[in-house]
């Protein structure tokens, strides 16, 4: 069956949900996105990512002819249209059509398109043994060339980096900031556990807050575990007892391996392990 795509206002069979080759989202990689998972039909942390877009729109001068919660109306109703339990929502917003050139004053319309599809997740295998990680030579963006924070349309640094990672047959990929200190994943945060405290590099090192991040920084307090945003080198992740990542897709993994070093006992910990049941109970909704 054809997927039905949200795009300004109306759903559309997919083949019909076109935007124009003069989109500043294609040309210049101009706009916004967020990934949404959905579980048992519920739309996971809905206003959180909607609130995020409308930060990263703000941060880009982008203004969405729509308002917040009618946005979260059009996520749901395309949720529905497409009889989705469990799956993956993609809300991209571009700066649409305008002529050759940057100038955003010459651009009009804005886009926005929600596909709501079904999600393929890390094999079970990596959950149960952990990923390995390798060290991107790419870097996170300078945040004085643009804003790690803002979910942009902008991916290339973090594409290039992932090939790195695939290159070294990992998943995925540890970026480091200007600084060289850790910064995050290509897609995913991470955190590290030593002595039973839990640490994750702050936003000021170059991290996109991730939703999924907050959320199991929150269900760690909650169970009367220190949490701490701290800067981390990568001689911190190789000398913890445990290390893992959380991210929409991923929810939370173990990481057992950073450029074949192993971290801890080479296995998932038990701090990753209860955080991960405590997520996933989480996205089951009270
Ligand atoms: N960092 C980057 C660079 C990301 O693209 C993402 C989202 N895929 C994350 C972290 C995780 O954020 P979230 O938990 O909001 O998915």
């Amino acid at each position: 069956m054809s997927r039905q795509v949200y795009i300004n206002g109306t759903l559309r069979p997919e083949e019909q949900a076109v935007v124009s080759v003069f989109d500043h989202g294609l040309l210049y990689g101009d706009g916004v996105f967020e990934g949404i998972r959905v579980y048992n039909g519920n739309v996971f942390l809905l206003s959180e990512h909607i609130e995020r877009l409308y930060e990263s729109a703000r941060a880009i001068r982008l203004e969405i002819p729509l308002a917040p919660s009618d946005m979260e109306d059009a996520v749901r109703q395309t949720v529905a249209a497409n009889d989705l339990t469990d799956g993956y929502v993609r809300l991209v917003v571009t700066r649409g059509a305008g002529t050759l050139g940057l100038d955003l004053r010459r651009t009009s319309d804005p886009q926005i398109i929600i596909i709501a599809d079904t999600i393929t997740m890390y094999p079970q295998e990596m959950y149960d043994n952990g990923l390995k990680l390798v060290t991107a030579s790419t870097i996170r963006n300078h945040p004085a060339a643009l804003s790690p924070r803002v979910k942009s349309l902008n991916y290339l640094n973090n594409i290039l980096a992932k090939a790195e990672g695939s290159d070294a047959g990992s998943e995925e990929a540890l970026m480091l900031n200007h600084r060289g200190e850790v910064a995050e994943c290509t897609g995913d945060n991470i955190f590290i556990v030593k002595k039973g405290i839990i640490r994750t590099p702050p936003p000021e090192a170059g991290i996109l807050e991730g939703i999924t991040r907050a959320a199991v920084m929150k269900l760690a307090r909650d169970a009367d575990l220190t949490v701490l945003e701290t800067p981390l080198e990568r001689h911190d992740i190789f000398t913890a007892d445990e290390c893992f990542l959380t991210g929409t897709a991923a929810e939370v993994i173990a990481v057992v391996e950073l450029d074949g070093r192993v971290i801890g006992t080479g296995k998932p910990g038990p701090v990753t392990r209860k955080l991960l049941t405590a997520f996933r109970s989480l996205t089951q909704g009270p």
